[in-house]
């Protein structure tokens, strides 16, 4: 018989029951340091006070009153993305695919607008991942995502990650926009050479495409600037965000140039998104991660973390070939299956998640400091030498 809850995905045994920083506990008492986050989510760790605080408060007052009426928390937290970004105005959503889903509609209207409907075509990256909906399994491309679901949505057209000569080939008549993550996460933790991401801007402004960068996973704070775009000193047109962007409260945006800005009333809406709840969680995440040095301190314990994984990779060659990443969003590639090593993880009390070309992926809590690095490097050694020996 199937189980109640849709069988979707393949969970492990355990339950959590609190989370405080970069902690959780299970129901049955175990603790684990958690470098998962909940994929990449819990950008302050768990029940972080200032969050926890502005939630209570804003929960005594108004949790939900629709779009039909103005959230004053939506006008804070959008001119403070306006003011700290490349964007004039931004749509508030409950997820990162529907942060793309609105992203995309905001390209084929701006065109149709333009009188040029033709123009509603996408190039994409190969190996991309944009979400779970329809059009964003069309805009990943991966057969993975997109088996057993045809006819899939049309206007997706997809080149290698990292090649500028393929991405100038792809584009057509038909072509209205670029997408890219900027640093590749599902996929298995690819960052974009910076070169890379100047060049899409070049390409965009040579053809007049619009330029959509998918930050959902690399974007506030995580990259140690509040997005990936601004250490490569350009800007694109419309960006999704999400995952970090509540703190764990469910909360997306797409953030746009006025000059793309082809949405208006009747054209695109949402009963949940940018709710008054969501909205306190999501300044609240703001006020921490743009306070003085937040960020240097995200950049600073990243280059610990990441020293010591490539040292651990020099460790382990039998066990580890490779690692990569930008900031707190890094992987260590497997030379044995990546899932084995997840669980060996687990076993010893750290969290980290699989993700594609058999990395295991860490995106810990933005709060982490040195001593949590020491101790994921304690458990990452005592585990791979235990791997090691295993295949010996
Ligand atoms: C997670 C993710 C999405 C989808 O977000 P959901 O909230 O799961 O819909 C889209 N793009 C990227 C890069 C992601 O990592």
């Amino acid at each position: 018989m199937i189980e109640a809850v849709m069988p979707t995905y393949a969970r492990a045994e355990v339950a959590f029951e609190t989370g405080e920083g970069a902690y959780l506990t299970a129901t049955d008492g175990r603790r684990f340091l958690d470098f998962g986050a909940g994929i990449a989510v819990t950008a302050l760790g768990h029940c972080h006070p200032h969050l926890v605080a502005a939630l209570r408060d804003q929960a005594g007052k108004l949790w939900h009153c629709s779009n039909l009426y103005r959230v004053p928390g939506q006008e804070k937290l959008a001119e403070r993305m306006v003011d700290a970004t490349f964007a004039d105005t931004v749509f508030f959503t409950n997820s990162g695919a529907e942060a793309m889903e609105c992203g995309l509609k905001i390209i084929r209207r701006h065109f149709d607008q333009a009188g040029e409907p033709e123009r509603y075509r996408v190039i994409c990256c190969a190996n991309a991942f944009h979400g779970r909906t329809l059009a964003t399994i069309a805009a990943g491309g991966q057969s993975h995502l997109l088996d057993g679901f045809d006819p899939v949505v049309d206007g997706f057209d997809h080149v290698a990650f990292g090649n500028l000569n393929e991405m100038r080939a792809a584009i057509t008549p038909a072509t209205g926009a670029i997408l890219v993550e900027p640093i590749q996460g599902e996929g298995g933790i690819f960052p974009a050479t910076m070169e890379y991401l100047k060049g899409l801007r070049e390409i965009a402004d040579e053809f007049g495409l619009i330029l959509f960068f998918d930050e959902v996973q690399s974007g506030m704070g995580r990259s140690g600037k509040l997005f990936v775009y601004e250490w490569a000193g350009i800007e694109p047109d419309v960006m999704a965000v999400a995952k970090g962007l509540g703190g764990g409260f469910p909360v997306g945006a797409c953030l746009v140039r006025e000059k793309f800005a082809s949405l208006v009333p009747g054209t695109h809406g949402t009963t949940f998104g940018g709710n008054p709840l969501a909205m306190a969680a999501a300044n609240a995440v703001f006020d921490v991660v743009l306070t003085e040095g937040f960020l240097a301190g995200v950049e600073a314990v990243a280059t610990r973390f990441r020293a010591s994984l490539e040292a651990l990779v020099a460790d382990h060659p039998g066990v580890l070939s490779e690692v990569r990443g930008f900031g707190l969003m890094q992987a260590v590639k497997c030379v044995g299956e990546n899932k084995a090593l997840v669980s060996k993880l687990f076993d010893r009390g750290l969290l980290a998640i699989p993700a594609g070309d058999n990395v295991v992926r860490f995106v810990p809590p933005l709060i982490i400091e040195d001593r949590h690095v020491d101790e994921a490097m304690t458990i990452l050694d005592a585990s791979c030498r235990e791997l090691g020996e295993g295949s010996a």
